[in-house]
């Protein structure tokens, strides 16, 4: 399915573009957290993490990380949140990969916190030993 996010690379749709390369763009959030919300979206279509190639996110990353620095630097941010959703129960909205550069200002009120829970005895070695057999690297 064609998203929004195809039809901003595919100049459809007007996009506030801050950069763009041959694999990767960024263009503002049309609801930003903070003024500055950047989204960065690969050219090639793919979902998430799921099933997308980890150069490309690698790269998603690295954008992220000069978007990030440059809001910090201009003023437009205190802090910075990088956050990707991966799936629906991860509220994801948008099913073409995006990561979240979002500015965060001194006391803006916004929290980001899910509730942590508490592991019972023995349980977090299973978790993790779940972890270790599910990795493919
Ligand atoms: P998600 O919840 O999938 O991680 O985030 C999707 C994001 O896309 C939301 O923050 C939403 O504001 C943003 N968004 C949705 N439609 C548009 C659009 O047409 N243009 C832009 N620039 N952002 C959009």
């Amino acid at each position: 399915m064609t998203t929004i996010f195809e039809k901003i690379i595919a100049r459809e749709i007007p996009g506030d573009i801050v950069y763009e390369d041959s694999s990767v763009i960024a263009f503002l959030d049309i609801n930003p957290v903070n003024p500055g919300h950047t989204l960065v979206v690969p050219k090639q279509t793919f979902e998430n993490i799921f099933d997308g190639d980890a150069d490309t996110l690698a790269h998603m990353m690295r954008i992220g990380q000069k978007i990030g620095v440059a809001l910090k630097e201009t003023g437009l941010a205190d802090g910075v949140n990088l956050i990707m959703s991966n799936g629906t129960e991860a509220n994801q909205e948008v099913f073409h990969a995006h990561l979240h550069v979002v500015p965060r200002l001194k006391n803006d009120g916004d929290h980001f916190k899910a509730t942590h829970k508490k592991y019972a005895a023995g349980e977090a070695l299973l978790v993790a030993s779940r972890i270790v057999t599910g990795l493919k690297i």
